[in-house]
């Protein structure tokens, strides 16, 4: 315990000292509002079905209700999820702290959520879902309402076409601009906190590594190892939820100083 107290403050001082930072964060920020890690074997999601027969976008166009009948669990979990104190910490860091912005490989929405501004949904996110016919885009929480209640297949209110959800699935291409963005804020930064991510999925797992070779800090937080433990300078295993609180609470507003 003692240990893990100076790993906190090693990580608080390399904070405060910080004028540039940026957080990337995965499937670990939102285990604790409930959603599960829906790349994970564990998070059930796999047990009766290969994610390659459904969540490719081939999957998708060839069988769109196979994709919409597994995916619906995660869908109500995500639209009715809340931010967890994790999601919060970084919020407070990004108002009054040095924390720049978020690079997220999530799609559940939740750090919008939590207030904060400056996000990039690497792999996407539900927010929205985009006609595949007109490619007009609606917002998920006025038009999913039908199949989260009834499932099936959610259809444009317009011509009918099917909706697709703006998340990346499998086999897509990553959103260009947002990851060129995610880069250039990684590039820049003074230092990389990252949050509940196993490091695991390329592209946005290899930031940590360009942030380094950038001249950056690196700062993770998992309650796993990650492959990139080696190259940091504090790491913290343990959960995101108690000890990103822990290190958003020495930044505080001018005001009250
Ligand atoms: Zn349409």
């Amino acid at each position: 315990m003692d240990n893990h107290r100076t790993l906190i403050n090693q990580a608080i001082n390399i904070l405060k000292d910080a004028r540039h930072a940026v957080a990337l964060t995965g499937a670990g920020i939102s285990t604790g509002s409930g959603i599960p890690d829906f790349r994970s074997p564990e998070s059930g999601l796999w047990d009766y079905m290969d994610p390659m027969e459904v969540a490719t976008i081939s999957a998708f166009k060839r069988n769109p209700k196979a994709f919409f009948d597994w995916i619906h669990p995660l869908v109500k979990k995500i639209m009715t999820a809340q931010p967890n104190p994790a999601h919060l910490a970084l919020t407070h860091m990004e108002a009054f702290g040095p924390l720049q912005g978020i690079i997220t490989q999530n799609i559940d929405i939740l750090h919008t959520k939590a207030g904060s501004h400056t996000i990039y949904e690497v792999h996407g996110h539900l927010r929205d879902a985009t006609c595949m016919h007109c490619l007009k885009t609606f917002e998920s929480s006025k038009i999913l309402n039908g199949y989260l209640d009834n499932g099936g297949i959610p259809r444009c209110p317009e011509c009918g076409g099917v909706l697709k959800p703006n998340v990346i699935l499998f086999g897509e291409i990553l959103p260009v601009t947002i990851l060129n963005r995610a880069k250039r804020l990684t590039q820049a930064c003074d230092v990389m906190l990252v949050a509940g991510s196993s490091l695991e999925v390329a592209p946005a797992g290899d930031l940590p590594m360009l942030a380094k070779y950038s001249g950056a800090k690196v700062i993770i937080v998992n309650y796993e190892e990650t492959h990139l433990d080696y190259l940091a300078d504090v790491v913290i295993h343990a959960d995101v939820e108690k000890v990103l609180p822990q290190l958003a609470s020495v930044f505080v507003p001018e005001t009250s100083v």
